[in-house]
Formats: C-alpha cells, sequence, structure tokens
C-alpha cells in the first residue's frame, strides 16, 4: 500500500503546522509512529463517530500509514451509511435542528454599565 518514499515524505511534512499531504492520508488512515523493528500487532478502535469496533492492526517496521476503520468502515459508502443510522435514532442529538436562542448583548446595555452617571 505504501512505499518508503510516502513515510519519508509524511515524516518530513509531520513537522509543519499545516500540510495538504498530511491531511489528505489523515482522512482514510491514521499515522501511527512507531520504532518496532519487527511487525507487531496492536488492537485499534475504529475513528467513526459512533462506532466502538475495535479491530487488529499489523505494525511494519517503517511504515506509519495504517487504515483509521474498522472492517466494516473501510468505504465511505459503509461509513456514510453508518452514520445516517445514527442520526436517525430518536434520543440522537441533531446539530442541524440547533437554533440561537440568545441574541448577543446590545452596544446599549454594555454603555450602560460601564457609564458612571
Ligand atoms: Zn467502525
Amino acid at each position: 500500500m505504501s512505499t518508503g518514499n510516502v513515510e519519508k515524505a509524511i515524516l518530513a511534512e509531520m513537522g509543519k503546522p499545516q500540510s495538504g499531504l498530511i491531511d489528505r492520508v489523515t482522512r482514510h488512515n491514521q499515522i501511527f509512529l512507531h520504532n518496532f523493528t519487527q511487525s507487531v500487532e496492536r488492537s485499534c478502535e475504529c475513528q467513526l463517530m459512533g462506532c466502538t469496533q475495535s479491530f487488529d492492526l499489523t505494525l511494519i517496521p517503517n511504515q506509519v500509514l495504517y487504515p483509521k476503520y474498522c472492517e466494516e468502515h473501510r468505504s465511505e459508502y459503509r461509513r456514510s451509511n453508518f452514520m445516517r443510522q445514527i442520526a436517525a435514532q430518536p434520543e440522537i442529538y441533531r446539530f442541524d435542528t440547533v437554533k440561537v436562542i440568545s441574541e448577543p448583548a446590545p452596544p446599549y446595555f454594555a454603555a450602560r454599565f460601564s457609564d458612571p452617571a
């Protein structure tokens, strides 16, 4: 999946506050820095909001890029499907229905408190 050149580019970009490359690769992957010299199995939790599924990762020497979703959610279609199901549950807080219920204090209000008279 990834070559040594990709790893080198990622490591070089890691020090920058903003990186298009990092943004791009971390959309579907996670960067896992390690210095294992042989393959190691690690359990990892799916990073899809609402999914608590964990999955096994095999950390490979000199590789820092790994999947960030469980096997079930590796495809964009399955992830959006999962999000739709979550949003359809009545007890789930819906961000799209939030409204601002109080306006910021008007300027005269602030002036009244600072006015010595
Ligand atoms: Zn998942």
